[in-house]
Parts: C-alpha cells; structure tokens; sequence
C-alpha cells in the first residue's frame, strides 16, 4: 500500500463577496479532489493547539504527526534542521527575514515580509556579506532559501532573548513596527545588530533590492523529533521548496527530496514534484508532498490568484497522481495546514478541512471539497496531531 499525503499550505479560507459568497476551494476548479471526497472520509482537524500561533511551523509538525505542544521550539530551529546546522544544545536559533519596513524607527511600518519575493540568487550574499561585516562570537548568519535565512545566538537559549515576543513578518504587512522595536530594544546586542545591519543593507553595491531591515524572530533551541519510521513504521520522505518542511523532514529522519524548479510560488515545478513523488514511492511507503503557493496567495490578498493556485494544485499534482496511480493500492490523505484568508492576509486557527480515501474508508456521503462540506460532516479532530495516526487506523496501515 502506497500512502500519499498532499498539503496545500495555506488553502483554507472565508466565503468572499468577490467570489460570489464563495470560498477559494469553492470557487476553483477540483474535480480530483472532489472525486477522493465523493469516495473518501471527509472532517476537519485542530491543527494548531489551544494557546499557540497558527504558522506553518506548528501545523505542518501536527500534520506530521508530532504534538507541537511537546516539541516545537520555534520556526528558526526547524529550519536550521533543514541545513543540517551543527548547533549546540543551548544555541538560540533564529529566523531571519529579509523585510522592507517604511523606515527604521517607532513611527515605522512593515511594507513587505519578503521583500518582493527576493530571489535566493540576490538575498545570499547579502546575507554572507552580513555575517562577514557582523557576525561574531556570540551571532552567525547563514543563508537560507529567499527571504527566509537563520540567525544562530550561541549560548542564546540561556538568555531572556529566548522569550522575546516579535512578530512573524507576514502577520503585520502594513502595520506598526513599534511594538517590535520594543521587543528588539529589550536586548541590548540584538538592537545593535538590526541597526548595525541596516548599515550594511544601505550600502547599494551589496543590498541592489528591496530589503532594507533584518526581521528575527521564532527563535527556539535546536529541535529534537523522534525518528519517523519508528514512530509510523512508514518509509517516508518530504517534498517540498520551503525549508521549513525539509526540517522536519531532516529531524524525523525521513528522505528529503530537492525537487529543481520548486519555487514555493503559483510558478512551482508541479511535473517534478509529482515525479519525484512517484519514483520515491516506487520501493518506499510514503510521500508528503507540500505546495506552498496557496499561502503565499493568502498573504498577497488577491483572490483569484488563490483560486488559481487551488486550482493548479488539484490539475497538476492530485490529478496527475491520481492518473498515474490508477489501479494500484493507494491511500490518500489530502488537507491544508492552516487557513490564510484572503481577508486578513495571514493565518488563523480555524481546523483545516480533510479527506481521507482509501481501504477502509466509508464515504462521508459529501459531492465535493471544501471547508463547508468538511463542517458539514460533522467529524472534528481536536488534536490535529492524531490525524495521520487516525488515518493509518483507517487504512488498516497502524502498525
Ligand atoms: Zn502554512
């Protein structure tokens, strides 16, 4: 039995006046994913437990089956177990965003969390030129993927900059930095760093982009996750653009798979990422193949793009899958991690509609898939975390 496990980050979302009163899974073009419903076991799932923040972070962990509540530490330590970082255990790591903020001062606004979607090609020698001009004893910087790069505060975890609060980029798009420069000014070194560093963004022969700013935050200690074969008896690897998913990948021991072209955006290789899908499941168990794009469409605000984005992720990987799967023992577990609506342009905590299809999956008695269908159905998991396990019950694959 072949189990493949399909993310659209971000996919969730509120009925729209400009959508007809519709949602962006309603309002798209799902023809594969409403088939797997038709047939399938369809509900919703607490992804994001009571008292924690709704990012990637937290959801795609619960998703993969590990209690957040118990194991995560933050955004930056998952990251840094994507690039395999040789950390120590009382290292603080943070991430480090490359942002555009109206100006550097109380009276200033975040404009943009990715800095126009800087592409990796300019932001890493920015980056190197950052840690050649600031890093020390105490800061490393090292290059990431885009706008997302790490910070590494040796010895940090043992310090209070382990609680500041500062707020994910993405979740103050056109707001007030105020709050932050406080937090920021509750640490010495660290204010100095995000001044010393604007220094070194002015300097136009290294900075050519939009990025004016360096954004810590999610810092955490390094992350530990139990090994996931062990945990699920499953072979599996992860496919995805963002470091993010290859951390968790990375921690649990599971197969990291680089897929060329995979940008995290609507223009993402779908072909490669269905490919790799399909050769690694050729002598392994499990894929979880994540698509970034919806969310980034969320934060963009533009409705039809999100459309857009549902629709490609149902035409060119549930449907090719699908196609190329036919007549072979295939489980199929579909979701998204979190909703971004359109509306707020960043996450909220709603429980993310699911299917599950597969041997031992009655069908819900729902002809399509959306978060409506799914409420309507009246199946909730509470603790998201459990749903892989519920599914492997369903499955007759719970080892
Ligand atoms: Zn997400």
């Amino acid at each position: 039995m072949k189990l493949l496990y399909l993310i659209a980050d971000g996919m969730g979302d509120w009925p729209l006046d400009e959508l007809g009163g519709k949602t962006p899974m309603e309002a798209a073009h799902t023809p594969n994913m409403d088939e797997l419903a038709k047939t399938g076991v369809v509900g919703r799932a607490q992804t994001v437990p009571e008292g924690m923040a709704p990012g990637s972070d937290v959801a795609n962990m619960a998703l993969l089956g590990f209690d957040p509540a118990e194991y995560h530490t933050g955004r930056g330590p998952i990251e840094a177990a994507a690039q395999g970082l040789d950390l120590n255990p009382d290292d603080l790591v943070w991430r480090l965003n490359l942002v555009t903020v109206s100006k550097l001062t109380i009276d200033g606004h975040m404009r943009d969390y990715s800095s126009g979607h800087i592409a990796t090609e300019v932001s890493a020698p920015i980056v190197n030129a950052l840690q050649e001009k600031l890093g020390n004893d105490m800061y490393t910087f090292y290059p990431g993927v885009q706008y997302r790069h790490l910070l590494v505060q040796h010895g940090g975890a043992l310090t209070d900059d382990a609680h500041l609060l500062v707020s994910p980029p993405h979740d103050i798009t056109d707001k007030p930095i105020k709050p932050d420069l406080r937090a920021f000014s509750k640490s010495p070194f660290l204010w100095d760093l995000v001044f010393e560093a604007k220094e070194v963004l002015d300097d136009r022969r290294i900075n050519p982009s939009r990025a004016n700013t360096i954004w810590p935050w999610g810092q955490g200690r390094p992350l530990i996750l139990p090994d996931f074969k062990e945990k699920f008896g499953l072979e599996g690897a992860v496919i995805s653009a963002v470091d993010l998913i290859k951390g968790l990948g990375n921690a649990s021991n599971m197969a990291v798979i680089d897929v060329e072209g995979a940008t995290g955006l609507l223009d993402t290789n779908y072909q490669g990422k269905v490919d790799a899908a399909l050769s690694f499941l050729e002598d392994n168990d499990f894929v979880f193949v994540h698509l970034e794009g919806p969310d980034e469409c969320g934060h963009g605000g533009v409705a039809a793009d999100k459309v857009e984005a549902v629709s490609r992720f149902d035409a060119q990987v549930v449907g090719p899958l699908r196609e190329a799967l036919k007549g072979r023992e295939t489980a199929w577990i579909v979701t998204c991690d979190h909703f971004t609506p359109i509306a707020e342009r960043t996450h909220t905590r709603d429980a993310v509609p699911f299917i599950l299809n597969g041997p031992g999956c009655e069908p819900s008695g729902i002809s399509s898939f959306s978060e409506r269908t799914a409420d309507a159905t009246g199946l909730k998991l509470d603790k998201g975390h459990e749903l892989l396990a519920f599914a492997l019950q369903k499955f007759g694959m719970k080892q």
